[in-house]
């Protein structure tokens, strides 16, 4: 088969396309022919490298995917060859207390793919049976693979951690990247009242029409008072937050009495300064997230499969343009995904 792999850490030419041994599915495993894979900001950590963390080098990146049944292990008894599918992200023991709990993100040795082992930028991938899920019908294969990891993670975040119930205000940065346009329409499909930040007037349109009141352009103006006026200097509900060091301290700030922030990644920077005295006279809740439970991928697919969900899909390229996707990702063009399709 054809594969993108990363042998050493570095830039876009640190992916390369090789040729590989097609792999085989042992027991309790399916092989699945990829039609269609999804670029997240994942994939570009995998590729650069990230101090203190060890990769399994090489690696086939990619987290995302959609494609059809290939081959069946021993003891695997369908879906049948042929079948579309779904890949859910993330990979769990299974037996331990937290996986039983359905709570496989906690589980000690959870993985996601093309992280901790190979992913879906490949003709095949080889995943356990309990990784994919029927394919909704009313999608293609590139919208398909556009949906499991932000929405699992937007929705772990707003729905199990932070709690976000209707009517209550949200304030969701970045709102072009793909965890935050999942977020949007979460947000909206519960009833809240959102608002959007997001570095140009492209993404802020789109944040507004898939359900945002207000778009705050955080380049061409102090994006806390903003916030302020929009909440008459009540402050939000809840913050759903991937960009970290940059914001952390104006988010502290803009959450009103009770409010709760959760924090799913660091695109600008891994430290923040925090005022104490805000966190306990305001009641505030500073939480942390990661990913989602593949029971929520269910519930998730469900609703997109009924057209109350849909992801957002910037661009497709095929996958021998994988550089160019991450170069798009990396200086922030994508409003939604960008999608690979072979080759
Ligand atoms: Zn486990």
């Amino acid at each position: 088969m054809r594969a993108v792999v990363i042998e050493t850490h570095g830039g876009p030419e640190a992916l390369r396309i090789v040729e590989r041994p097609d792999p085989e599915p042992g027991p309790g495993e399916i092989r699945v022919r990829i039609r269609a894979v999804a670029l997240n900001h994942l994939d570009l950590w995998v590729r650069k490298g990230v101090p203190g963390v060890r990769y399994p080098l090489p690696l086939i990146p990619g987290c995302d995917g959609a494609g059809l049944v290939d081959a069946l292990g021993s003891g695997v008894d369908g879906p049948a060859p042929g079948t579309p599918v779904v890949l859910a992200p993330g990979t769990s023991c299974g037996r331990c207390e937290a996986c039983a709990r359905g709570e496989d993100p906690l589980c000690r040795h959870y993985g996601i793919l093309g992280e901790h082992r190979d992913g879906t930028c490949a003709d095949f991938i080889v995943v356990s049976a309990a990784n994919v899920l029927p394919k909704p019908e009313s999608l293609s294969f590139e919208e398909a693979a556009a949906v499991p990891l932000p929405f699992l993670t937007a929705w772990h975040m707003l729905m199990e951690r932070a709690r976000l119930r209707p009517g209550e205000t949200v304030l969701i940065h970045a709102a072009g990247s793909g965890v935050s346009t999942a977020g949007i329409q979460i947000a909206d499909l519960l009833g809240a009242r959102i608002l959007a930040t997001a570095g140009n007037d492209a993404k802020l349109e789109k944040a507004e029409e898939l359900g945002a009141e207000a778009g705050i352009n955080y380049r061409t103006g102090d994006w806390t008072r903003a916030v302020r006026e929009l909440t008459g200097k009540r402050g939000v509900d809840v913050i759903l937050d991937h960009i970290g060091g940059d914001t952390w301290d104006g988010n502290i700030k803009s959450l009103a009495k009770g409010g709760r922030l959760v924090l799913c990644g660091t695109t600008s920077g891994r430290e923040g300064t925090t005022s104490l005295p805000h966190v306990f006279f305001k009641s505030l809740s500073l939480l942390g997230s990661t990913m989602g439970s593949r029971s929520e991928l269910y519930e998730i697919l469900r609703l997109v499969e009924r057209g109350l969900l849909h992801p957002v899909i910037d661009r497709v390229l095929p996958l021998s343009e994988v550089a160019e996707g991450h170069r798009v990702l990396e200086d922030r063009e994508a409003i939604g995904r960008v999608v690979l399709t072979p080759w």
